[in-house]
């Protein structure tokens, strides 16, 4: 059986996923290296959730993402039937150029390093992983598939910052990401709900990582997010928005240097940062503190707030729709948020939206809300398939 490997690599962990390209993609397992270099943890389940590998390693057999790669793919090779005859790669940023998946060569992953400042937490360790496949197995096709791509038809008025414009042309651009989820999640839509699909819709990325996306007619129009992902709505522990003279605040008045100021933005801040308590949405609901629950409705306000911009973008509203670990799983946040569309007309059911069916609203709701669970990777195995196929 011929198997695609999608692999989404992040700085302490590898997350894969294999495909079955004989049996229309579906998914034979999926695993996880956590704790690369400190605690190495792998875990392979099958798709009926049954665990096919748990092994802890010494932190020397796996200190980096290479020997993570080299690990996961003795594995298949050893315990997995499959032919592996591609590896799809998620790929955080492909700046203005790539506007869709490309299979990869040496010559694209050193373009591609040009995106590093840019998603400083995520490429690296993106191209690592490709690097890794290519020294190992320099004849396996590999695709990498850019979280930027879904958004690059936005006009140049929506792509600009109002800076002097030769930062346009050297890449000081807001391009959008989670592309990859909102592909997915369009193209679920046309199969769940053909009648709204191709109309004016906001769909919510609200996960660890979250943004919003404003689609139309099955196409990115706008997004929260800019230049990098910080921008937006807060985050599990990144900041969102926010007026850039706080950074200058930072490293003048502060004197703080500019990693510092990276790690606060990206790994100190959202809802981490403004509760003190957790960037997992879980336990900020079931803990006592006020922090807490004021970081929460802190979210749900910016999610209103940036709901608001989206339906201007899009000159009116059909259909919200949530997506990711918190849009798919809290009927609370789902609930809070449908709560700031209702000046656009939105009612959600509270017992459909409890059941966490695909269609949460009132049957009055001028707005339809949905729920559709998002899959990246399934969206990577097909761009993967898609180009092994030449298409
Ligand atoms: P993701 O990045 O898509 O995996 O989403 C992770 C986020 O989803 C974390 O903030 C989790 O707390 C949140 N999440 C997952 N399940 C639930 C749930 N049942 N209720 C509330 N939040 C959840």
């Amino acid at each position: 059986m011929d198997t695609i490997l999608v692999v989404n690599a992040g700085s302490s962990s590898l997350k894969f996923e294999v495909f079955s390209v004989t049996d229309d993609l579906n998914s034979l397992l999926e695993g996880q290296m956590e704790g690369i270099g400190s605690a190495p943890h792998l875990r392979i389940k099958d798709r009926d959730g049954r665990v096919l590998a748990e092994h802890t390693h010494a932190s020397a057999d796996v200190p980096d993402l290479p020997s993570a790669i080299l690990r996961v793919g003795a594995w298949l090779r050893d315990q997995h039937e499959g032919d592996l005859v591609a590896v799809g790669h998620r790929v955080v940023h492909g700046g203005p150029d790539y506007d869709r998946p490309v299979l990869v060569n040496e010559q694209i992953v050193s373009d591609l390093e040009r995106y590093v400042p840019l998603a400083p937490l995520h490429q690296p360790h993106n191209l690592t992983a490709i690097r890794a496949v290519i020294d190992r197995r320099p004849d396996l096709p590999q695709v990498a598939c850019f979280d930027t791509s879904f958004h690059r038809n936005h006009s140049p008025v929506t792509s600009h910052y109002a800076i002097p414009e030769h930062f346009f042309a050297e890449g000081v651009r807001r391009y959008g990401f989670h592309g990859l989820s909102y592909e997915y999640v369009a193209g679920r839509l046309r199969e769940v709900a053909p009648s709204v699909a191709g109309g004016k819709l906001i769909v919510a990325h609200l996960g660890n990582g979250a943004s919003l996306c404003a689609i139309s007619g099955g196409r990115s129009i706008e997004s929260t997010f800019g230049f990098t992902a910080l921008d937006g709505i807060p985050m599990g522990a990144r900041c969102g928005q926010i007026d850039p003279g706080v950074l200058l605040y930072l490293l003048q008045q502060k004197g703080m240097s500019a990693d510092e100021v990276q790690d606060l933005l990206y790994k100190e801040s959202g809802l981490k940062g403004l509760s003190g308590v957790s960037n997992d949405v879980r336990a900020l609901l079931s803990s006592e503190d006020p922090r807490a629950a004021f970081a929460l409705e802190h979210f749900v306000h910016r999610i209103g707030l940036h709901a608001g911009m989206l339906a201007a973008a899009l000159g009116g509203l059909d259909a919200f729709v949530f997506t990711a670990g918190i849009g798919e799983n809290s009927p609370d946040m789902r609930a809070r948020v449908a709560a700031r569309l209702e000046w656009l007309g939105a009612r959600i059911d509270p017992v459909r939206n409890a059941a966490g069916a695909l269609d949460v609203a009132a049957s009055d709701s001028a707005v339809r809300l949905y729920v559709v669970p998002t899959d990246e990777e399934l969206m990577i195995a097909r761009h993967t398939m898609a180009l092994l196929r030449g298409g």
